[in-house]
């Protein structure tokens, strides 16, 4: 009879440690999806205005945010200098 009751115990504590491991990692998995949303959330709303495309200087080659680069004739140029001398080209 002591051996139906340990045995009854020894289940009982199995079963209790597996619901706890599964509820742990349905927890874990479940905060992660929520920091994952958090995260896809924060780099969607700095997506509007913090990231910049980046376009490269047709004369030097350095890199650097469109918004910052003169585009001159489908090219872009980090500064005024860089664009290619335009009076002597046109001639006029
Ligand atoms: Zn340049």
């Amino acid at each position: 009879m002591a051996r139906i009751f340990l045995l009854l115990a020894v289940v009982l504590g199995i079963v209790w440690w597996i619901r706890s491991r599964a509820s742990a990692r349905d927890e874990a998995s479940r905060t992660n999806s929520a920091q994952q949303r958090q995260q896809a959330a924060t780099e969607a709303s700095t997506g509007d205005g913090a990231i910049e495309p980046m376009v490269q200087c047709a004369q030097c080659g350095v890199h650097l945010p469109r918004t910052d680069a003169i585009a001159w004739r489908g090219l872009h140029y980090c500064r005024r200098s860089h664009l290619p001398d335009s009076s002597a080209e046109g001639g006029a």
